[in-house]
Parts: C-alpha cells; sequence; structure tokens
C-alpha cells in the first residue's frame, strides 16, 4: 500500500455516513498511481449510494486500497442500454449514483456518454470530479504545443481507414492526440509517417506507473527508439502541427489582404499568419490575381 494512501482512510471512511444529492456524479479515478486520486473523489465515492463501473474487479481493487466497502453495478460498453435503464431508475428512485471507468476520466474513450444523456432527458442532477485523464497527462510532457490541441481517442483498427482519418488531420494547426494499443502502436508510427510525413511526434508510455517513459523527436527518430524497447503498456501519442497547406486559405483572405500590400508583402503576411511556404503562397496570389 502506498503510504499517501494510508493516512487518508479515515478521513475518507468518516465521509461514508454523509448523504449525497440524488443524481450521477462522475468521477475520475487514477491512470496507474493509486495516489493520483482526489480527496473529493474520495469523498464522493464513500458517499455514493452505488458505483457504476466498467469491470467491477478492477474497481473494486480500487476501494480496497482506500478501505471502502461499496455497492458496485457494471455499466460498459455491452450492457449500456440494460445498466443504464437500471441506473437511472435508483436515480429516479433518489439515490446517488458515482459512474467511474477502469481508469482516468469516465466518458474519454470509455463509457458514459449514454448515460449522462438519460440524465440530462430525464432533468436528473449531473456533477464532475475532474481528475487524472492519460491526454492530459500526456501532453504536458510532450514538448509538442499544448496551446491548441485535438483529442482524437483511438483511431481505426483498419489500415485504410486509420489512414484516411490521418489525413483528414493533415491541415490541423492543432496537436493531434491520440490513444493507441501496445499492439498496433509501429503500425500507427508508420502511418503517421506515410500520411503526414516525418513530423514531430511525442510518444508517453505507462505515464504514473513504474515504466513511464516518453519518447521525443520526428517520427522516424521515435520509431527507431521503439524499435528495441519492451512495447508492452499503454501508450498516448502526440502528433506536432504540421504546415498547414495554402489550398485552405481562403481567396477572400488573400482579397483583403491585396487591398493594402503588394503580391510580395501580402505573400510574406500570409506566410507568416498561417505558417506557410512563401513560395507557395505567392503562388497561389498570383494564380487568383
Ligand atoms: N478514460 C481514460 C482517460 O481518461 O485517459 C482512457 C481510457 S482508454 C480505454 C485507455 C487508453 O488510454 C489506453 O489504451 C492508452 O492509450 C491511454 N492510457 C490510459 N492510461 C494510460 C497511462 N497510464 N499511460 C499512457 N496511456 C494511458
Amino acid at each position: 500500500m502506498h503510504s499517501e494512501a494510508f493516512d487518508l482512510i479515515p478521513f475518507v471512511t468518516s465521509l461514508s455516513g454523509c448523504n449525497l444529492q440524488p443524481g450521477l456524479y462522475v468521477v475520475a479515478t487514477p491512470i496507474g498511481h493509486l495516489a493520483d486520486i482526489s480527496l473529493r473523489a474520495l469523498a464522493t465515492l464513500a458517499q455514493a449510494d452505488l458505483i457504476a463501473c466498467e469491470d467491477t474487479r478492477v474497481t473494486a481493487k480500487l476501494l480496497t486500497h482506500y478501505n471502502l466497502r461499496k455497492s458496485l453495478i457494471a455499466y460498459h460498453e455491452h450492457n449500456r442500454q440494460v445498466a443504464g435503464n437500471t441506473i437511472i431508475n435508483h436515480i429516479g428512485e433518489g439515490k446517488s449514483v458515482a459512474l467511474v471507468s477502469d481508469a482516468g476520466t469516465p466518458l474519454i474513450s470509455d463509457p458514459g456518454n449514454d448515460l449522462i444523456n438519460l440524465c440530462i432527458s430525464n432533468g436528473f442532477y449531473t456533477s464532475t470530479v475532474p481528475g487524472a485523464c492519460a491526454a492530459i497527462a500526456a501532453i504536458t510532457l510532450s514538448g509538442t504545443p499544448s496551446d491548441q490541441f485535438v483529442f482524437a481517442g483511438f483511431l481505426s483498427p483498419k489500415m485504410i481507414s486509420r489512414k484516411k482519418q490521418l489525413q483528414n488531420y493533415s491541415n490541423y494547426s492543432e496537436t493531434i492526440v491520440l490513444y493507441e494499443s501496445p499492439r498496433r502502436i509501429k503500425h500507427l508510427l508508420k502511418d503517421i509517417f506515410d500520411v503526414l510525413g516525418n513530423r514531430k511526434i511525442a510518444v508517453a508510455k505507462e505515464l504514473t506507473k513504474k515504466f513511464e517513459t516518453i519518447w521525443r523527436g520526428t517520427v522516424e527518430e521515435v520509431a527507431r527508439q521503439l524499435e528495441n524497447v519492451d512495447i508492452r503498456g499503454e501508450f498516448v501519442v502526440m502528433i506536432e502541427r504540421g504546415p498547414k497547406s495554402v489550398v485552405n486559405i481562403s481567396d477572400e483572405m488573400i482579397y483583403e489582404v491585396l487591398k493594402s500590400s503588394s503580391a510580395k508583402d501580402a505573400a510574406k503576411f500570409l506566410s507568416d499568419t498561417y505558417g506557410t511556404s512563401k513560395k507557395e503562397m505567392y503562388q497561389r496570389i498570383l494564380s487568383i490575381k
């Protein structure tokens, strides 16, 4: 048992007697290190009448660690309709239900979207208890731009569809954040190289766990580093934005800039603004002038 957790046990168990308002509480749990759980998450789990979870064995392990004994109900991808209705009935009868997933934040590449919508349509109280999320933890370590990013979740397991999805992201000016399984991580890197080129990427593995590792560099460099490592574990991949293509800049925008600048100055201004090639921009301007 982690010593950080030990001292919290009396505090958490002392909360078990309190009552929560009836409704659904979306509670984030750790993505690895069991101490990465908020005091409010523990208090909510302690106070909830019922905990809806993906895998009761995984959640039971977390609860045992914090000395909590609670009623659990399985709510996962395969039973979400039936279990969702059961949970809604419980809330309708005045119960408080905490929703957790196996790891991290529910609804983020995890079940829960149907359930929150059922609560919304029934007019039930909903509340969030935020906490760990692998995508957020990974981007903070990545070194890729973190001011704007797009969370793309898991891409398709099929190569053709995966490449199409990557193609759709090719002109995004944000960092792209992906989840991937150890089985497909090497294939994903190859597809990124084929579709998006040798961009800068970061690959985070087993965050907050014993073998936490982060690789940074171009796709080729990272792929080379991954050749000789144990590929078991959980991965987040971040792809740095690429140069934006000139074809995505509207004619109207170009005409607007041309009102007060020469073609050459407009090319410089627009390529600086949109991060495109100045030469390609100049050619585009000449083509529509
Ligand atoms: N709801 C979770 C969250 O908030 O991050 C994500 C659940 S999704 C089913 C599981 C995926 O999240 C893994 O395949 C991996 O891509 C990523 N993931 C979860 N925990 C991780 C960790 N400790 N390190 C790296 N990636 C992790």
